[in-house]
């Protein structure tokens, strides 16, 4: 990527080839990736222990019409477990897999051959009245279900449930009407897996009894954290923008700007911002294509009252400048001498501070006028 609001250069390499487009702004949406639990719970020697991605692709695969019986472990590389933060969307992505898979299971099938349920379709309006219905008629994975199918034994083993907002939290209640067990543990008795068999054992700490007890299962489901996207750390380099201490990027202002970056012209939505469901994803993006059309519309960015201007007879093209402008405002040219640009300056006067040609000033700050003002003070002192 070259150039700066109103004027990049994006080269972009695909299998048909490569082309460069002009651009006027860039939206950054690259998204984020599900973490691998290598060290946890025997995921790499255990074929029955899966993530949550796995699990959702051998569903739509249908390969799992003999599971019926299946511990979800939240929290797994989570909130202290390598990771420090909750990922928000686990909880409510594993109660979606899970209430699927009770209601395969209960229509006479095992968890395989459908699509997943879409978790974003909320019950709409009389989804309540519904449940209890079903409730009152015995319907549910822990009943007998019409069509002569079984009930899955189903444990969601966590550490608290996240399942904000309206929807998640009515397919929480939902979870539960169909006697989805949630088991809590905590960090001081994580669960233990080994294989028994072609089965696996869970033994895990029931706080409420006071003891170890455990359960054999037909497969153990890892939710595990999202994690920055692996080319973040080079995106970030190329377009000068900022990432936090989880490796997401980091927005202007997590208030007044939440789509944007301090650099003018570059915008930011979705999964490689923060963990965030589609609905949020969404609204995300329809905020940065927002944000990114007004200066498209107006065609012009007016400059600041204050920014830097390089005295190119003495500069001497070392670079320095470029490297500290955090906005990206300030180039080598064909001729190797610093340019401002003035529609990306902010004025900071970073640059203005390391050149050691003392070739840049800033507007109304030149080194004249700054000391015109302490001598001025002084004299003042004086009188
Ligand atoms: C297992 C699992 C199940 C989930 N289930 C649900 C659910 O049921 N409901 C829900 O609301 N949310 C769910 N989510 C979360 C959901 O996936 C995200 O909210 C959503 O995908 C975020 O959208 P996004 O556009 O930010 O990122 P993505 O959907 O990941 O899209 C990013 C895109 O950028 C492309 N890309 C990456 N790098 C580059 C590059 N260098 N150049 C060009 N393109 C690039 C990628 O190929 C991809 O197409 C689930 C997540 C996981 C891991
Ligand atoms: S499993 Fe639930 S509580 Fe744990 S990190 Fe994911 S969303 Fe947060
Ligand atoms: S730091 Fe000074 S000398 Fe070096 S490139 Fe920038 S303006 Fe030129
Ligand atoms: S004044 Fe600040 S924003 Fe402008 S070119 Fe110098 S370092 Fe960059």
């Amino acid at each position: 990527v070259e150039g700066h609001i109103g004027d990049f250069k994006v080269g972009i390499k695909s299998a048909s080839g490569s082309e460069t487009l002009e651009v006027g702004t860039i939206i950054l949406a690259i998204g984020a990736e599900e973490y691998i639990p290598h060290k946890f719970y025997g995921y790499d020697d255990n074929e029955k222990v899966v993530t949550l991605a796995d699990f959702e692709r051998m569903s739509k695969k249908g390969e799992l019409k003999d599971v019926k019986d299946v511990a979800f472990i939240q929290c797994v590389g989570a909130r202290d477990q390598d990771k420090t933060y909750c990922s928000r969307i686990c909880c409510n992505v594993a109660i979606k897999a899970a209430i699927h898979l009770a209601d395969k299971v209960a229509a006479g099938g095992g968890g395989g051959e459908a699509e997943a349920p879409k978790a974003e379709e909320p019950e709409k309006t009389g989804g309540r009245k519904r449940r209890s219905r079903r409730r009152r008629d015995g319907a549910g994975a822990g009943s007998a279900p019409s069509s002569g199918g079984g009930r899955a034994n189903i444990t969601i083993f966590n550490r608290t449930i996240n399942a904000y907002g309206v929807h998640h939290e009515i397919n929480f209640n939902t979870a539960r009407e169909k006697r989805i067990k949630f088991q809590k543990y905590d960090l001081d008795n994580l669960p233990k897996i080994s294989a028994a068999g072609d089965k696996v054992k869970v033994e895990y700490f029931a706080e409420t009894l006071g003891g170890w007890r455990d359960m054999t299962v037909d497969m153990v489901v890892l939710s595990t954290p999202l994690v920055n996207h692996p080319e973040a750390e080079g995106i970030s380099k190329l377009l000068k923008i900022p990432r936090g201490a989880e490796g997401f990027f980091l927005e202007a202002h997590v208030k007044l700007r939440p789509v944007e970056f301090a650099t003018e012209g570059v915008y930011l939505a979705g999964t490689c911002r923060a963990p965030a469901d589609i609905t949020e994803a969404v609204i995300q993006a329809n905020a940065a294509a927002s944000r990114a059309s007004i200066p498209m519309a107006i065609g012009f960015v007016q400059g600041e009252a204050l920014m830097s201007h390089v005295n190119q007879d003495i500069c001497v093209g070392c670079g320095t400048c470029t490297t500290v402008c955090a906005f990206n405002a300030i180039q080598l040219n064909e001729n190797n001498k610093a340019e401002t640009i003035t529609a990306a300056c902010k004025g900071c006067g970073a640059c203005a501070s390391v050149c050691p040609q003392k070739a840049i000033t800033m507007t109304h700050y030149s080194d004249d006028q700054l000391l015109s003002e302490v001598l001025a003070c002084f004299e003042e002192v004086k009188e």
